[in-house]
């Protein structure tokens, strides 16, 4: 039997409901703000992942889903959205205005990573960016936005985890602090630790080893090497946080290692699952379009896994609330058609339903509709035609009712 391929799942069923809902969550509140959607191919040439994401990345050095196509272009499934998006705003020179530009996007990622739990080959991301604007003021609007998505998402407990890793000028001041701190020290850090201390310092802090991370205490902190705008920047937020009421902390910790990144750097975690895990994370990316060949515009965006969410919010709340269709169940071949008129009108009216097409006895589908949670079951027969009725069986009490035909659509509507 065939099966999907190492990495890749079927949705379906609880899971789907939640990436559905989540989705429409997004849509509703980031539309709301001001956000249009934006749709890239998954496909995109590798030149832009190398020289966005960095040929010092694993995902770049080893997680791409990277092949020659049939006209001989080095492509890529893209491994995050990022990178597209600011590919197809150059392309389309949607950023050669003043004015800020506003995308959101939902979709597939595809990185060729080790199997784990929770890591897919095939995984989903939402994500958002804002181009044009280089205020702490605009960061604000976007993590208000996030504020408001997982609200009303039903999760609690958020907290905003921030750092600003400064500007690419001012970072070798940080940067000399910091391998001096790593020198006194450096048997402690792992190899990946010493190959990044050469080429991408700020990447050490996130190490994900204990030991490295228990080497990091008292190490140098980047905030305390800002230059003067990027301190007044970070001051700015804290302060515009506050002022809003959005909880955070500061994580001097938190980096994003790349070198078009600047200033604010942040996550979003949530203490729903017990012990307090990120559900995503983000940050100011000043230099990515200029990079990639566009205008020199300010960005700053974040990207949820949407697997992650998705799982998150199936733990805390079991499944999605949702209502099965009502059953309509017909009796008999003259039924049969009747039923599908019937049908007709209750789904012209908005109604759901499910028509009961199997024909056969009452019974059997009276256990399909016991064994799928249907809460209302019409039956329609030879009698009920004749008196111009339909039998209502409400399943939760088992009350059993006659409502006249000229009337389903109405009581339905209404329940
Ligand atoms: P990144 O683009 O690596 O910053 O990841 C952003 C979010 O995407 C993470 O917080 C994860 O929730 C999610 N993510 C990244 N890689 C995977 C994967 N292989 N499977 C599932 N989710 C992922």
């Amino acid at each position: 039997m065939a099966q999907s391929v190492k990495g890749m799942r079927d949705l379906f069923g609880t899971e789907l409901r939640w990436f559905q809902h989540i989705e429409e969550t997004a849509r509703r509140v980031f539309e709301r703000h001001g956000y249009g959607e934006i749709r890239t191919p998954i496909l995109e040439e590798l030149e832009v992942f190398k020289r966005s994401v960095g040929e010092s990345s694993d995902i770049v050095n080893k997680e791409m889903y990277q092949f020659t196509d049939k006209g001989g272009r080095e492509v890529v499934m893209r491994p995050e959205n990022t990178a597209g998006v600011v590919r197809a705003a150059i392309q389309h020179k949607l950023l050669t205005s003043s004015d800020p530009v506003l995308f959101y996007y939902i979709g597939p990622q595809f990185r060729y990573e080790r199997m784990q739990a929770g890591r897919y080959r095939q995984f989903y991301q939402i994500g958002a960016e804002s181009f044009g604007v280089a205020t702490p003021e605009a960061e604000a609007e976007s993590l208000l936005m996030l504020h408001s998505f997982f609200t009303e998402l039903g999760l609690k407990h958020l907290l905003f985890s921030i750092n600003s890793v400064g500007t690419p000028e001012s970072r070798p001041g940080f940067h000399a602090a910091f391998r001096a701190f790593f020198a006194e020290r450096a048997d402690r850090f792992c190899e990946d630790c010493h190959r990044r201390i050469e080429t991408n310092p700020l990447r050490v802090l996130d190490c994900k080893i204990e030991t490295c991370q228990a080497a990091l205490e008292g190490h140098p902190v980047i905030t305390d090497h800002l230059d003067e705008a990027s301190a007044k920047h970070h001051a700015r937020l804290k302060a515009l946080l506050t002022e809003l009421g959005l909880p955070f902390e500061e994580n001097s910790r938190l980096v994003r290692g790349l070198d078009y990144y600047t200033r604010t750097a942040f996550e979003v975690l949530s203490a729903d699952l017990g012990a307090q895990s990120a559900l995503l994370g983000g940050g100011r990316y000043d230099g990515l379009v200029k990079l990639l060949g566009g205008p020199d515009v300010p960005a700053f965006g974040w990207a949820i896994g949407l697997d992650r969410l998705a799982m998150v919010l199936q733990q805390v709340h079991g499944d999605v609330p949702h209502t099965p269709p009502a059953l309509l169940i017909p009796l008999g071949v003259r039924a049969a058609t009747e039923a599908l008129k019937l049908a007709r009108t209750l789904w012209d009216a908005g109604v759901a339903l499910q028509v009961e097409t199997r024909g056969g006895a009452l019974k059997k589908a009276m256990t399909s509709a016991n064994r799928t949670g249907v809460q209302t079951v019409l039956i329609l027969g030879d009698g009920e035609l004749d008196a111009g009725t339909v039998t209502v069986k409400h399943m939760a009490t088992g009350e059993q009712e006659a409502w006249p035909l000229g009337e389903v659509v109405a009581r339905l509507v209404k329940s």
